[in-house]
């Protein structure tokens, strides 16, 4: 479904990433672990084009993005972004919510501005989301009278709603306080079940074991050690998996 070769990504002088390689199947779920200033945030905000990479090819159902540059670097025509940012739905850990729209009209936004919906429907689209993830009684609610996890799984229903392919999930519990963070988990959870492709940047390592087909560990800007959740979490390898397994449980 996803495939990205030698991606790279600098800021000024700074190489943030390294050459990253990785295929995705559909139906898959990557947790991605590393240190903080890693570049797990700038990967995840490359493979939807939020920031645009330094270098390197990606792919999505195998069809190349982007076209060769004069310079040999690639060009990404705005209008393919958009395609992409609409296939690659993204949860951050600071929600992002529109804080003037109400929950309904937050996850409605996209689907009228992006997709072009017309109002009732997506209004009709949204609540339909607003209920999968236990929030049928919250509609008409502004974010400032919602608790951070009910915050964040508006912030899920929005990408929902969108019917991406794949889901980017960028620490969406490291900002909730610790009572919050099951019912932020639990939703996840349920749309593992369904089969959704994700990708998962996380700090809760038992949920990661538990989660993910696949566990990547990235360090200095590459895929330091990636394996099953068993090999990488309970078995791993490399000394500095060690040590940061070691440091965060
Ligand atoms: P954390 O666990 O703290 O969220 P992270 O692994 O997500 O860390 P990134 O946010 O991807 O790390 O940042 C990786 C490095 O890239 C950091 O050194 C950061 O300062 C730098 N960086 C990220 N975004 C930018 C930017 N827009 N401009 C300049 N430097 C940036
Ligand atoms: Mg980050």
């Amino acid at each position: 479904l996803l495939e990205v070769q030698n991606l790279r990504k600098s800021f000024g002088p700074h190489e943030v990433l390294r050459g990253i390689d990785l295929a995705v199947m559909s139906g898959e779920r990557v947790a991605i672990i590393g240190g903080s200033g890693s570049g797990k945030s700038t990967l995840l905000r490359c493979l939807n084009f939020m920031e645009v990479p330094t270098q390197g090819r990606i792919a999505l159902d195998g069809r190349l993005l982007g076209r060769p540059g004069r310079d040999g670097s690639t060009v990404y025509p705005e209008g393919e972004l958009c395609g992409v940012r609409r296939r690659v739905g993204m949860v951050f850990q600071q929600f992002n919510l529109f804080p003037h729209m109400t929950a309904v009209e937050n996850v409605m936004e996209a689907l009228v501005t992006v997709k072009g919906a017309p109002r009732r429907q997506a209004r009709a689209r949204a609540e339909a989301e607003l209920g999968k993830v236990g929030l049928g009684d919250k509609h008409d609610a502004y974010p400032s009278r919602l608790s951070g996890g009910q915050q964040q799984r508006v912030a899920i229903a929005r990408a929902l709603a969108m019917d991406p392919e794949i889901l980017l999930f960028d620490e969406p519990t490291s900002s909730l306080d610790p009572e919050l963070v099951g019912e932020v988990l639990r939703v996840i959870r349920g749309l593992a079940e369904e089969g959704r492709t994700m990708l998962l940047v996380t700090h809760e390592l038992g949920f990661a074991y538990h989660f993910a087909t696949k566990v990547v560990f990235l360090a200095d800007g590459r895929f330091y050690e990636v394996g099953t959740p068993d090999e990488v979490l309970k078995h791993p390898r490399g000394e500095r998996t060690r040590t940061f397994l070691a440091r965060h449980s």
